[in-house]
């Protein structure tokens, strides 16, 4: 039976990519979206058009007793998860001075909160089972901070410090946990950004002197997930066109 992975926000740029390439793969994929998001349909009907039969599931990552609920129906209905992606994330930029909490707490439960709330449901099993690949997907500015992100990159940072540990518990268990930063990816959450500011502060700070692409990320993934990297544990790997070099 193929490998089942579990990208959460997979309807997102980055997640739609890491599904297609663990599909392509060979890989069962299934994908987790928000609760309140009506597009999940046209997505399915979407991805389907183009090939790829994707389940997906409602989760608010972000919320404890959802994501075992999650977890719990998936299990049910298709089996273990043996590939777990946190990809699901948000910003909510603004300096420290006009960062109000609700702003700070935001960030922190749906970056690093889901993080705890997707693996726990799913790492004994890995453990018991002898093998698993939880990947995190945390980002450039958690490694080197960023004006305007003082939430998103403590909750960024605070994904490898997990990684890290949790690497140590489950290191001879068959179960790698990594993390991976990436840098500007053209995705709708950079391609917000105002095009001017992209030109004069984003790209500039890129030896590349482009955006990464999401199927660069993708590939990273798939590379995490497979039996070759089985001897890669607790890492943080930066793809990040030269933007920071650690
Ligand atoms: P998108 O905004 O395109 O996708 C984010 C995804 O997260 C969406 O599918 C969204 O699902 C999901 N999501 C958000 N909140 C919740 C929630 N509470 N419960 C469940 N799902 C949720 O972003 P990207 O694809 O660009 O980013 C993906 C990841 O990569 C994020 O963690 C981001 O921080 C990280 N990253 C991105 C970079 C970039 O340049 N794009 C750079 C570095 C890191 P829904 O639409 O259903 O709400």
């Amino acid at each position: 039976m193929a490998r089942l992975a579990l990208v959460t926000g997979g309807m997102g740029g980055l997640g739609e990519a890491v599904c297609i390439k663990l599909a392509a793969l060979g890989y069962r994929v299934i994908t987790t979206y928000s609760p309140g998001n009506t597009k999940a349909n046209e997505w399915l009907v979407a991805m389907d058009r183009q090939g790829y039969q994707f389940r997906a599931y409602p989760c608010d990552v972000a919320d404890y007793e959802s994501a075992r609920e999650c977890i719990r129906t998936i299990e049910t209905e298709i089996g273990p998860v043996d590939v777990l992606v946190n990809n699901a994330g948000i910003t909510r930029d603004m300096t420290f001075k006009k960062m109000e909490k609700t702003d700070w707490d935001a960030v922190m439960h749906t970056n690093l909160d889901s993080v705890f709330n997707m693996t726990k449901p799913v790492c004994d099993g890995m453990v018991e089972r002898g093998w698993g690949r939880i990947i995190n997907i945390s980002s450039v500015n958690g490694q080197k901070g960023a004006f305007g992100q003082s939430n998103y990159a403590a909750a960024k940072a605070g994904m490898h410090g997990f990684t890290k540990a949790l690497a140590l518990e489950v290191a001879r268990k068959g179960v790698t946990v990594n993390t991976i930063s990436p840098g500007y990816i053209g995705t709708k959450m950079v391609m917000a950004i105002a095009q001017d500011v992209l030109d004069s502060k984003i790209i500039p700070q890129i030896p590349m002197g482009r955006l990464g692409k999401p199927e660069e990320v993708a590939g990273l993934v798939a590379y995490l997930a497979a039996d070759e990297a089985a001897f890669v544990t607790g890492a943080n790997i930066a793809i990040n066109g030269g933007q920071h070099m650690s």
